[in-house]
Order: C-alpha cells, then sequence, then structure tokens
C-alpha cells in the first residue's frame, strides 16, 4: 500500500536499473500496518516494564510527580524556561482563567561551546538570560499574583533532557542528547545547579518546578483542553509523557490517582531487536554523539531525518543512479542535508521540481541534476518522511492502549479497535501469522455507532509540539492513517492531534503553579 500510493507522478522516466535499487530502499523504509502492530505490542510491553522496574530498561517511565492537570481556571503569572534544542527561551506566562492566557518571551541563542563546555558556564548563561529578560521587561514579583507570597519570582524550567526525577523541583540528570554534552552535569541536580547559577549572579528568582517539555506540552494543551492524556514532542528530539494510574506504577509510591509519566519513547528497544533499522539508520547512529541510545529518536525527529535522507542519496550515488553517480564535497559532509529540506521537496509539487532544484544547487552544490534526479530526491525524502510519521503514531497508539487496556482511559468506553495480537502473532518483517481479530477498549465499543457518547469524556486530547509536526508536509495526516490503520476506523472520532505551540513554556509556569499551590498548602 505505501509503495503504490508513493510512485511519484513522473516515476515513468525512471530507468530500469533506477527502480531496482529504489525499490530495495521502499522496503527498506516501508512499514507494513502489521509491523506496526507488532512494535506496538513491543511498546507497550517496554514501558510496564518500566512502570515496574527501576533499572536498565528501554523506557525509563519517569515519574514526574505531577499529579494535576490544569483544567483551565488557573491564574497568575510566572516565569518560565525552555531549554531543549538550539536555543533558550525565558517566558513571562500570566494566566488569566478561562482558558486564556497572555505571554511573551525572548529567546537566546544556546552556541555550539556552550553546549559542550562545563555545565557551570551554561547555568551561568541561563541565569544571566534571565537577568536581561526581568530587566528589559520590567518584571518584579509584585505583578505576580501567585499563591506564594515570596519576594522572588516563580520560575518553572522545561529541561527536555532525559531525568530521573525525585521530586517536582528536583531530578538528576540521566544523559545528554541532541548534541550536548557538558561535563559536570550527568548524575547532577538540575535545579540546583540552575538555582546556584541564580544565585551566584544574583538574580531573584526561585525554581520551583522542572518539567520535561513534553510534561510542559501536555500541561499547556490541558489548560486549553482539559482532560488532555498526552503529550508529545516532534521536534529536534521525539518524546512523550501521558497520564498513568498511580497503581500501576511500581517504582514509587503516592497519595494520587493519577501522575504524569514521562516515557522517554526516544530510547524504545535501543537493542534494536525489533526496530526495522536499516543501514542508513546504523550509519548515523555510528556516527551520532551518542551512538547505541536514542535509536527510534534517530528514525523520527528533526535533528535527523535529514541525515537519514543523505545518507540514502550518497548510497544512491555510489549505485550510480543518482546525479550521473556524482556528488559534491558538500553533500559529502554531515548534518548538511538539513530537515527543512525534506520540508520544502516534499512541498514542491511543481511538475519540474524547480525549488527541488534550487535547494539541490544552492544548498547543496548539486549543480548537474536531472528532472528523474529530483523526483528521486523527493522520493526518498517521502519514505524518510512516511516512516517517521508512521512510528510516531505507533508510539501514540501504544500509549493509547496502555490507557485503556490499564490506564488513565479505562473508565471510559472508546470504540476503538485494540486487536489481539500477541507476540509472536506477527512476524517483524511482515505478515501476521494468525488471523487478526479485533476487539473494542474495554469490552463492547466495536464501533458501536448507537451508543450515546459524551464528547467531552470521549475526546483523547494529544497535545504536540515540535517544527517536525507544525512544518513537516502531511506529518500529521500520515500519523492519523496509521492510527486508523493501528486503531480502528473510529480512532479519529476519538483521537485528536492537536498543535500545542508554545507548550514547553506555557507548560512549566503551569508546572510552577500547581508547584507553589502545593509548597503554599503543606505549610
Ligand atoms: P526544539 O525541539 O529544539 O524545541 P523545534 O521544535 O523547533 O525545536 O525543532 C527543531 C528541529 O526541527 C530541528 O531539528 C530542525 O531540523 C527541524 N525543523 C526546523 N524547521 C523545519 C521544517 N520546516 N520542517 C521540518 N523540520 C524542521
Ligand atoms: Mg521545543
Amino acid at each position: 500500500m505505501l509503495s503504490t500510493s508513493l510512485l511519484p507522478k513522473h516515476h515513468s522516466k525512471w530507468s530500469d536499473r533506477q527502480r531496482e535499487v529504489l525499490q530495495g530502499i521502499v522496503k527498506d523504509f516501508s512499514l507494513s500496518t502489521p509491523q506496526l502492530e507488532a512494535l506496538t505490542v513491543q511498546f507497550v510491553d517496554q514501558m510496564r516494564v518500566g512502570l515496574s522496574e527501576q533499572q536498565s530498561k528501554d523506557l525509563a517511565m519517569i515519574p514526574t510527580f505531577v499529579t494535576g492537570r490544569p483544567d483551565g481556571k488557573e491564574r497568575g503569572s510566572f516565569l518560565a524556561l525552555d531549554l531543549g534544542g538550539t536555543n533558550l527561551r525565558v517566558c513571562l506566562i500570566s494566566l488569566k482563567g478561562d482558558h486564556k492566557l497572555e505571554s511573551h518571551h525572548k529567546a537566546f541563542k544556546v552556541s555550539d561551546h556552550l553546549q559542550q563546555a562545563d555545565v557551570k558556564e551554561l547555568m551561568d548563561f541561563i541565569a544571566v538570560s534571565i537577568n536581561e529578560f526581568i530587566t528589559s521587561e520590567h518584571i518584579n514579583a509584585k505583578i505576580c499574583e501567585h499563591p506564594s507570597d515570596s519576594e522572588s519570582l516563580e520560575l518553572g524550567f522545561t529541561f527536555s533532557f532525559p531525568v530521573a526525577q525525585t521530586a517536582v523541583d528536583a531530578g538528576k540528570l540521566l544523559r545528554w542528547t541532541k548534541g550536548f554534552s557538558c561535563p559536570g552535569a550527568v548524575g547532577a541536580d538540575i535545579v540546583q545547579l540552575l538555582q546556584e547559577a541564580l544565585d551566584r549572579n544574583k538574580v531573584n528568582v526561585h525554581v520551583a518546578a522542572l518539567v520535561n517539555d513534553t510534561v510542559g506540552t501536555l500541561l499547556a494543551h490541558s489548560y486549553i483542553n482539559p482532560g488532555t492524556y498526552i503529550g508529545a514532542i516532534f521536534g529536534t528530539g521525539t518524546n512523550g509523557a501521558y497520564v498513568e494510574k498511580t497503581h500501576n506504577i511500581k517504582t514509587m509510591t503516592s497519595d494520587a490517582s493519577e501522575m504524569i509519566i514521562n516515557i522517554e519513547w526516544g530510547n524504545f528497544d535501543k537493542e534494536k531487536a525489533f526496530l526495522p533499522v536499516t543501514i542508513f539508520d546504523n550509519k548515523l547512529d555510528r556516527e551520532s554523539i551518542n551512538p547505541g541510545v536514542h535509536v527510534f529518536e534517530k528514525m523520527i525527529s528533526g535533528m535527523y531525518l535529514g541525515e537519514i535522507t543523505r545518507n540514502v542519496l550518497l548510497h544512491l550515488i555510489d549505485q550510480r543512479v543518482l546525479f550521473e553517480g556524482t556528488s559534491s564535497p558538500k553533500l559529502n559532509q554531515h548534518w548538511v542535508f538539513e530537515t527543512k529540506f525534506m520540508s520544502a521537496i516534499e512541498e514542491d509539487d511543481s511538475a519540474s521540481l524547480i525549488p527541488t532544484a534550487q535547494i539541490l544547487e544552492q544548498e547543496l552544490d548539486i549543480k548537474i541534476n536531472t528532472q528523474a534526479d529530483r523526483e528521486i530526491v523527493k522520493f526518498v525524502c517521502q519514505l524518510v518522511g512516511i516512516r517517521a510519521a508512521r512510528l510516531s503514531a505507533m508510539a501514540t497508539a501504544a500509549v493509547i492502549r496502555q490507557g485503556v487496556e490499564v490506564g488513565a482511559l479505562r473508565e471510559y468506553e472508546y470504540p476503538l479497535q485494540l486487536s489481539i495480537y500477541d507476540k509472536g502473532d506477527v512476524d517483524l518483517n511482515g505478515q501476521p501469522k494468525i488471523e487478526s481479530l479485533s476487539i473494542s477498549g474495554n469490552g463492547n465499543g466495536n464501533g458501536n455507532s448507537n451508543r450515546v457518547v459524551d464528547p467531552n469524556k470521549q475526546t483523547i486530547h494529544v497535545g504536540i509540539d515540535g517544527s517536525v509536526f507544525e512544518h513537516y508536509p502531511h506529518f500529521k495526516e500520515r500519523m492519523e492513517q496509521c492510527l486508523v490503520e493501528l486503531l480502528g476506523p473510529h480512532v479519529m472520532d476519538i483521537v485528536k492531534l492537536g498543535i500545542a505551540r508554545d507548550g514547553s513554556g506555557v507548560g512549566a509556569a503551569l508546572a510552577a503553579l500547581i508547584a507553589t499551590k502545593a509548597a503554599n498548602d503543606s505549610r
């Protein structure tokens, strides 16, 4: 289904040799429904392992100590900090109640140097940036009607790296990802490092909460759409957070009934036991700053998709079916093929693919390219882009499945089809070994359209942030198509994928509010 619907309009001009080589690439990158279904089963399995064991697991399933979800009535002004990629953003978020808010922010570029520098230097940079923002915006504690009566400004910190959280305002960095490698941070408490830098630089700000960007996204989306179940990121990296019943979390105890879990799904199946990684993925992984981890993330997210595409293009050049077998010194360099080029190329619907030619010529120094070359480049982008969207949907489907089977979606009846493959029912290279059967979430839904449903209760909101989801053409539609394959024809009546733009900033502020309230209550 995937390969045929993908064949470009003008593919008839391709030579037999080009077709033959491309057929191999199609095979490498296509993911059939049964394959994805089998991955979903593995994903749910690894989630449950992560919820029950402390150590050595693929999905860390980190309890966040965030036990409430906003309902949109929250009020107050909070600082928010978002560090997770190339930019540091400092924001002031004013929650107005009634699902409304105002925010403004300033972005500071985190230089390549800072991404590798001692963590103290990075934290000093953050403290100074916060100070610059507060000073230029004339922000002081008096304007912030929040529950704490302290003189300092309360800040929520969205820190989008794997952290073992021990409280809402404490957590140790497990490992750097996404190109960061600052010494002195792994194993240290991130809140403490930042608070010390703030104190050192005489910035009167209190770090009230530390959240992952996925958690922030979930909270922010919930402020607008109460009851949001999943927060996900498809940006530089990828990850998801969701609401779990605390009785399913064996790695900690809590009086609350629900807690948000940071899945750290970028690390799904790090052994590559189930993911159909290609030689192109392996090459990328080997040459990355963190080989052997976040293999799943490396198949999906913005930092990597362009590089996978570049690896495939070089292979096609070496097979002499692209650019007459000639690369350029530029294209030979790591990371020069940016994911945003893929977006532009996929966007290019012109008959002779002129915008694609411009990217090849201007960005990659490929001066001679035929119509067939450009079609092949576009085709490769599609293969890599579609695989990314389908894997993203697979993870989303798995989390929904966990919720419906044993978790926070259990109370409701959803007419979702959860197929009943067991491990072993599907051979990962393709076909189901047995006839697939379908049942519905929680017993008897089975697409029962006569049942009267409460639309508020029935909607499973998924808040998503990140440039790949927001800007990559068809990414959302491709995810939706795949969710239908995995959860049945009615799934999109129930599951709403929505952009939670600026989710991490607003979410950090909401986390600071929740934490400040909790601290006040316990005083
Ligand atoms: P972050 O994840 O760091 O918070 P973003 O969500 O903006 O930031 O994601 C940045 C990533 O998105 C980069 O890896 C970049 O390659 C990719 N990206 C930027 N623009 C586009 C685009 N138009 N289409 C697809 N990917 C893009
Ligand atoms: Mg982000």
